[in-house]
């Protein structure tokens, strides 16, 4: 099997399949164009699904707020926690688990170009900078590139964003930070082209990562989300010289169109290709960790004949929880001077661990019932008809049911 990219869905995929011991059958080759793994991000998420890399999380926060300069929601549930895993700790522990194993081997420095089909071979083709090599299966995580065009086809086109995002881990002179309090979103304006919020998490009263985050068409120049640091910087906490200590940036797509899928059985889209990230919130370390392990166990038959046909893969998200991110980002692209508003009637009137869980896909129709109860009515059912009537196949006559 051949894994094109080991990034944070090729390595969880890599260790899953070690661990559920299918490398014992089969052989793995992770493809991975950088030389070294350093910390190139930070993965945030509530405690709500349990995966193997539980013990690389550095920090954690019992107390997360959104605010919006007038009205500020602090939040917090017995037992739930806002956690914090640095990706070098994350390299590191996959790394170190698959170099364990005899099966599986980790090529740096290489890069996959394209993955064909060869079906009368039963196998899949990857062409690499170091040549080709054939597969019985290619899980690819090669990244996309976002896709930025706005649908303009029809009025009730689904609405998209991308979420583009640079923050810095500073360390002031002074203690300014409440070391107690994650800050989510701190909506610094309401604009009518897109979202706007800072994010911050606090190590210690002197020491944060924050973050400049929009959700728009498209990403910024780096000086400008700097220059929105240090103005929040100054503005917030009266701090105007501080240290720089690690920075990041990102660009994820928070879109509701399903993605087009690999042309052939033996290619696997995983991570942000194949959907991991969350339409309404661009969080996918989870649902990765959850796709993994759930790929994992459907492939332990195939991977005793992989001749056959591999089974399909798990789905990232329920079709109930698409159908609602769509209604939910569409609304959002419609009226996004609204979002602040939005997002605080979501953290202030939806139990913490009802959100929680249905942010990460992980709730019960009662969660969602719950965080649909907390919007406004009107807006909300006019875009859920809409994006109904969008449906593909919505309002054509239905097919005579086989008896
Ligand atoms: C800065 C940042 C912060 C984030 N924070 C959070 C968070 O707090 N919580 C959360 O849930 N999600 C977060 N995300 C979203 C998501 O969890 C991450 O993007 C995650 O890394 C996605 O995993 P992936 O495997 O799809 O992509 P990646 O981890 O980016 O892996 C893709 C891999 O493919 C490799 N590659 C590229 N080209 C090729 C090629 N031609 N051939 C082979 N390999 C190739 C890349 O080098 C990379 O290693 C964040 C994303 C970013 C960018």
């Amino acid at each position: 099997m051949l894994i094109a990219g080991g990034g944070a869905a090729g390595l969880s995929c890599a260790v899953q399949l070690s661990l559920q011991g299918l490398t014992r059958f089969l052989r793995v080759l992770i493809i991975e164009p950088r030389s070294r793994y350093e910390r190139d991000r930070t993965w945030c998420f509530w405690n709500v699904i349990p995966h193997p890399f539980e013990d690389c999380v550095s920090d954690s926060w019992h107390t997360w707020s959104v605010s919006d300069g007038q009205r500020r929601i602090d939040r917090s549930w017995p037992g739930l926690v806002y956690q914090h895993l640095p990706a070098d700790a994350f390299y590191e522990k996959a790394t170190s688990l698959l170099a364990a194993d005899p099966n599986v081997e980790l090529r740096l420095g290489d890069r996959v170009k394209r993955v064909e089909s060869k079906p009368e071979d039963n196998q899949a083709l990857a062409m690499t900078d170091e040549g080709p090599l054939t597969a019985s299966l290619v899980l690819d995580s090669r990244p996309r590139g976002a896709r930025l065009e706005l649908d303009r086809s029809s009025r009730n086109a689904p609405g998209h964003f991308l979420q583009h995002f640079h923050g810095k881990t500073v360390r002031s002179e002074k203690p300014v930070f409440s070391a107690g309090v994650a800050t989510i979103m701190d909506f610094v304006e309401a604009r009518n082209d897109g979202i706007h919020f800072i994010y911050l998490l606090p190590y210690d009263e002197r020491t944060a990562l924050i973050e400049d985050t929009w959700f728009s068409d498209e990403p910024r120049p780096v000086e400008s989300y700097e220059e929105e640091i240090s103005r929040y910087l100054a503005d917030r906490f009266d701090v105007v010289r501080y240290e720089a200590l690690h920075s990041e940036t990102g660009a994820i797509p928070m879109d509701p169109r399903p993605i087009e899928p690999p042309d052939g059985p033996r290619q696997i889209d995983i991570g942000t290709r194949g959907g991991a990230a969350r339409p309404s919130t661009g969080y996918a370390f989870l649902s990765i960790q959850r796709f993994a392990a759930a790929l994992a166990r459907g492939l332990t038959g195939w991977a005793h004949d992989p001749s056959q046909e591999p089974p399909r893969p798990p789905r990232h998200y329920s079709r109930r929880s698409v159908f609602l991110d769509r209604v939910f980002v569409s609304h959002l692209a419609r009226t996004p001077e609204a979002g602040p508003d939005l997002f605080l009637r979501l953290f202030d009137r939806v139990r913490p661990d009802a959100l929680a869980r249905f942010l990460f896909d992980g709730g019960l129709p009662l969660d969602d019932l719950r965080v649909m109860a907390a919007l406004p009515a009107a807006p909300l059912i006019g875009e859920t008809l809409r994006q109904y009537a969008a449906l593909p196949g919505a309002g054509e006559p239905r097919e005579p049911s086989v008896p």
